[in-house]
């Protein structure tokens, strides 16, 4: 057995907001349990935020917003290099954090902090970023400019599945265009937040800057009602970021809220086979499917199924499912018993449909880990587009294969699916290539790429149900996301006309 270097973190310590620079536990808190899921033990607890505890965090926002808002935006970013530095130094101990809550194995951890620490990475751009334009004599003496001021206090409310990386799309960029910011992570997996915020203010980022509240749908709705919240940024299931998305333009906010997926992946005749396995299988069981880029539907072009199935049945079989603090694991636990639950049922909907389950995960043990919440890979055939298996998102280790035609076929499949969050396609053939990027109704592609999570430079972002509101997360769209565009019009009184103008200014 590989055993890791790296200190399991077991930290038996109740959870609390932050809030100010200060943690913040009231003494009359709700606690939900945190537990880790190889072991299916309650590990610690966290609090639950009350509508008061979020007034609290959004008061110390407020108030922080002025002057945080006033530092220049290199001072600003300053504090980000800072931050950057003691991540890197810290990055083995957050990923630990994340595999004690989430279960993911501790390398795809430490992966999951290198996808945050490279939006931080951009955020330290910000100088560069909120530069504004410039056109000088768009009438007779005047000037126009534009600039991007920060909107005040936003939030942003997070899905367990990346505890680290998915508030990391968020906050950097936000903070360094000046706001200040509220994380409400979910309560699965929350301390990795408490880390970040510790090394924020290690940093130098001012308190009040960057606040955390734990909790639940009572946090969520105190945050998305208070009139001082300006903006929410959402991640996580469709039904929430719908929730989420019209429930803050009634209350007049600008949202973005990515949601659910179900990501197929194409398979040509003319693919590498053996590239193809590698690939569905590190994408449909790599973090025990709990990806939102996840690969949960393989669409077998033609004589591409035949060639394949055998490979796959093989490697679905093999995979090391172990404790992911063991340093040869592939795949670790499901997150929660209840997730657990909704997979099984899920694989017994399969079964009754009459899909052909080729590798059953169920009733998979761990020696050493006996109570824990484990699920093996699993592997359906001749999956159709009714079946709710294939509807729906399932969001476990269970890959769905799909056996069409051709491409036509395949491409049709996809673009009529209710998501179109990630997809990909894997061919030799340029011109099935070219055509495929084209006329996929899906936001992020992956040419011979099975999970495409686009760099932080690019910005992230799905199609139809899985975003709601029409900026991506991080990149160029999360600084506009996070500004207000301002206009400014110039001129000086020794260029003024006498008299009142009574005609609409045209470029004179
Ligand atoms: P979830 O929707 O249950 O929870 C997300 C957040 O919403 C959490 O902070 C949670 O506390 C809060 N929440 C839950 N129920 C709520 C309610 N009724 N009212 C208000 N707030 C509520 O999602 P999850 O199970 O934590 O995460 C998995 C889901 O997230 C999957 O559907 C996955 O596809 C999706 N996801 C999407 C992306 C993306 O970029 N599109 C990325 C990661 C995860």
């Amino acid at each position: 057995m590989t055993k890791n270097t790296v200190q399991a973190f077991d930290s038996k310590e109740d959870i609390a907001h932050f809030i100010g620079g200060k943690l913040h536990l009231p003494s009359n808190s709700r606690f939900s349990d945190v537990y880790n899921p190889a072991s299916g033990h309650i590990a610690r607890k966290v609090a639950l935020a009350s509508r008061d505890d979020v007034n609290a965090a959004v008061t110390a926002a407020m108030t922080a917003f002025p002057a945080w808002a006033d530092t220049p935006p290199l001072r600003r970013a300053r504090i980000l290099f800072k931050y950057l530095e003691l991540l890197n130094r810290h990055r083995d101990e957050l990923a630990a954090i994340i595999t004690a809550e989430h279960g993911k194995v501790f390398t795809d951890a430490q992966g999951e902090v290198t996808r945050g620490i490279e939006i931080v990475e951009f955020a330290t751009g910000i100088p560069e970023l909120l530069k504004g334009d410039y056109s000088e004599q768009v009438s007779t003496d005047i000037d126009n400019w534009i600039m991007r001021q920060p909107l005040g206090v936003v939030a942003g409310i997070t899905p367990f599945n990346f505890p680290v990386m998915v508030p990391m799309w968020m906050f950097p960029v936000a903070i360094a265009c000046g706001n200040t910011f509220i994380l409400k992570p979910s309560p699965t997996d929350p301390s990795a937040s408490l880390l970040m915020a510790k090394l924020l203010k290690e940093a130098g980022l001012p308190d009040g800057v960057f606040n955390v509240v734990q909790g639940d749908k009572e946090a969520v709705d105190a945050l998305i009602e208070n009139p001082d919240v300006k903006a929410i940024s959402f991640v996580g299931s469709t039904p929430i970021a719908n929730y989420i998305y019209e429930r803050g333009a009634h209350f007049g906010k600008r949202v973005q809220a990515l949601g659910g997926a179900k990501n197929h992946m194409v398979v040509m005749p003319d693919a590498d086979i053996d590239k193809a396995v590698d690939a569905l299988i590190g994408a449909a069981y790599g973090s025990a499917g709990e990806r939102c880029m996840a690969i949960s539907v393989a669409v077998l072009v033609g004589e591409a199924a035949d060639k394949i199935m055998p490979k796959l049945i093989e490697r679905t079989r093999t995979l090391k499912i172990k404790n992911g603090m063991e340093l040869d694991a592939e795949m670790g636990p499901i997150v929660t018993r209840a997730a657990l639950d909704r997979i099984t049922g899920y694989i017994e909907k399969g079964v009754a449909a009459g899909a052909k389950l080729l590798v059953d995960g169920r009733g998979l043990t761990v020696s050493g880990s006996d109570s824990g919440f484990w699920l093996g890979g699993t592997l359906f055939d001749h999956v159709t587009p009714q079946m709710q298996i294939y509807l729906e998102e399932i969001f476990g280790p269970v890959l769905s294969c799909v056996r069409v035609a051709n491409f036509g076929d395949a491409l049709n499949l996809v673009n009529a699916h209710e998501f179109g969050n990630g997809v990909a396609c894997f061919t030799s053939d340029g011109n099935i290539a070219r055509e495929f990027a084209r006329r996929v109704q899906v936001g992020m592609v992956g040419i011979n790429v099975p999970i495409p999570v686009p760099m932080a430079w690019h910005g992230f972002g799905g199609w139809k149900r899985s975003l709601f509101g029409d900026m991506n997360a991080y990149g160029k769209e999360g600084v506009r996301f996070y500004t207000k565009q301002k206009s400014v019009m110039q001129r000086w009184p020794e260029s003024i006309a006498k008299g009142a103008e009574f005609v609409m200014p045209t470029s004179k």
